[in-house]
C-alpha cells in the first residue's frame, strides 16, 4: 500500500529533515540566483528568522532553569568542581588545536598568495578588555538585567550560586528544587515544539544564503573558503574522533550521527548561542548525557568554546599577512595563538561576531585592518562552517565530560537516534 507522503515526511527522524530542506534550499537558491531571481531568494529570508526568533526565545529561561535544576540535584560541591575544571581544560585545549591545524594547513596551502587586495576601506580596531574587566563582567549587578540583555556568562554565575544555596537550605528549600525540576521539564516540551520547526526554518535560510551569493563573489576567494571547510572537516573528523574514541571509549560514529541535528542548525543559522536549545535535546535524546552535565557544560561551551572561529582566525591571519606580502616570524604565530583563543572566548555565539574578533587578532600582530574587509564579502559562507565545528565541538566535550562522570547513558548512546519533530 502507498504511504501518503505527507505522513511519511512527518513520520520521518528529524535530522532528515533537516537534512533534505537544507539539501532543497540549496538547490532552489543557486536556481534563482543563476536565473537573476536573487531577490525572490531574499524574500524567503523571514521565514528563517521566524525559526530563529523561536529558540533565541528559548535561550534566556532554558539555560537558566535547567541549569539551577541541574545545579540543585548536585549531592555535593565537590563534583561541580571537577566539573568545571575538566570542562575549562577540554574547551582550550581544543580550541588551541584547532587555531594551530587553521595555521597550518594556511601556511601549507597559502591562499593569500597573489590576492589582489584592491581598495579595502579603513577598519575600527576593537580593543581587548582587561582581565579584572572581563571577571568583573561575570557577576550581575541585576539579575533581571542580565536576563534582559541575555548575557549568557552572567546568567551562568547566578544560576550556580542559586543552585548551590538550594542545596545549602536543604529540606525547606525542597519545594523550590521540585517547582525547577518540573520547570525543566515544561522547558524541553517548548524546547521540542519550536524544533520542529527546525526544516522549515533551515530550507528558507539556505535558499537565502545560496540566492544572494553568487560564483563572482565566492570564485576570487574561492582559496580561503575552501581551506575553512577543509580544516573544520578534518578537525572535526580528527580531533573530536579521537577524543570519543580515545577519551570517551565510545564510538566516533555514533557520535557524529548523535549530533547531526544541532551542526545542520548551526550551519544554517550561524549562530551557536542560538541554537543551544537544540544542541541541549540532541545531547540528551541522541547522546544520552545526562541533564546536569549537559545544562551546565553546553550553555558554556556555546559561550565561550568555539574552535571554529579559532581555526578560521588562524587561516584568515595568514591569509591576509600573504595578500599583503607579510612573512610572520615563529613568535608571531605565537602571538596568534594565543590571541586567537583569547579572541575566541571572547566572541559571541552570533552571526559575524568571529569577524569583528579578527580585529583583535590582526592588531596583535601589526598586520592591517583593512584586510578584514577582503574577508567581509563571504563571511557568512565562513561564519556556516566554524559555526557548525563550534557546536559540534561543545557536544564532543560534553561528551567526554559525561562519560568521566559516569553521567552518560551508553544504551542510548549507541541507539540509532529517534529524536522527531515535536518529541
Ligand atoms: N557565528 C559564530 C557562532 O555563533 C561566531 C563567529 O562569528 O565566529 O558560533
Amino acid at each position: 500500500a502507498r504511504r501518503n507522503p505527507l505522513r511519511v515526511w512527518l513520520d520521518m527522524a528529524l535530522w532528515k529533515q533537516i537534512f533534505i530542506a537544507l539539501g532543497l534550499g540549496l538547490v532552489l537558491g543557486i536556481a534563482l540566483n543563476q536565473t537573476g531571481n536573487a531577490d525572490i531568494a531574499a524574500s524567503v529570508k523571514p521565514v528563517g528568522d521566524l525559526f530563529i526568533r523561536g529558540i533565541k526565545m528559548l535561550i534566556v529561561p532554558l539555560i537558566f532553569i535547567t541549569l539551577v535544576a541541574g545545579v540543585a540535584s548536585l549531592q555535593d560541591l565537590k563534583t561541580m568542581g571537577r566539573l568545571g575544571v575538566k570542562t575549562f581544560v577540554l574547551y582550550l585545549a581544543t580550541t588551541a588545536i584547532a587555531i594551530s591545524i587553521g595555521l597550518a594547513l594556511a601556511v601549507l596551502f597559502k591562499p593569500g598568495v597573489g590576492i589582489d587586495i584592491g581598495t579595502a576601506e579603513a577598519v575600527q580596531p576593537k580593543d581587548a578588555p582587561s582581565i579584572a574587566d572581563t571577571i568583573l563582567g561575570l557577576v550581575p549587578t541585576n539579575p533581571v538585567e542580565a536576563f534582559a540583555t541575555a548575557n549568557v556568562l552572567q546568567i551562568i554565575v547566578f544560576a550556580m550560586l542559586l543552585g548551590i544555596a538550594i542545596v545549602m537550605a536543604g529540606e525547606v528549600a525542597k519545594p523550590i528544587k521540585t517547582f525547577f525540576d518540573a520547570a525543566a521539564e515544561v522547558m524541553y516540551k517548548l524546547t521540542s515544539i519550536i524544533i520542529a520547526f527546525a526544516p522549515y526554518g533551515v530550507f528558507a535560510l539556505m535558499v537565502w544564503v545560496a540566492g544572494t551569493y553568487g560564483m563572482d563573489v565566492l570564485a576570487p576567494l574561492a582559496g580561503v573558503i575552501g581551506l575553512v571547510y577543509l580544516a573544520c572537516i578534518l578537525h572535526a573528523l580528527i580531533v573530536y574522533g579521537a577524543m570519543i574514541k580515545f577519551l570517551a571509549r565510545l564510538n566516533p560514529v555514533r557520535f557524529f550521527q548523535g549530533t547531526i541535528e544541532p551542526a545542520l542548525v548551526a550551519f544554517t543559522s550561524t549562530s551557536s548561542s542560538g541554537t543551544l536549545p537544540v544542541t541541549m535535546m540532541s545531547a540528551e535524546h541522541n547522546l544520552g548525557v545526562s541533564r546536569r552535565v549537559s545544562s551546565f557544560v553546553l550553555p558554556l561551551g556555546a559561550t565561550i568554546n568555539m574552535d571554529g572561529t579559532a581555526l578560521y582566525q588562524g587561516i584568515c591571519v595568514v591569509f591576509i599577512a600573504q595578500a599583503y606580502g607579510v612573512d610572520l616570524t615563529t613568535s608571531q604565530y605565537a602571538t596568534i595563538v594565543l590571541t586567537s583563543t583569547l579572541a575566541s572566548i571572547g566572541t559571541a555565539g552570533v552571526p559575524g561576531a568571529g569577524l569583528i574578533m579578527l580585529s583583535l587578532v590582526l592588531t596583535s600582530v601589526g598586520l592591517p585592518l583593512e584586510g578584514i574587509a577582503i574577508i567581509a564579502g563571504i563571511d557568512r559562507i565562513l561564519d556556516m562552517v566554524r559555526t557548525g565545528l563550534n557546536v559540534v565541538g561543545d557536544s564532543a566535550v560534553t561528551c567526554v565530560v559525561a562519560r568521566s562522570e559516569g553521567e552518560l547513558d551508553q544504551t542510548l548512546f549507541d541507539t540509532p537516534h529517534v529524536l522527531k519533530a515535536g518529541e
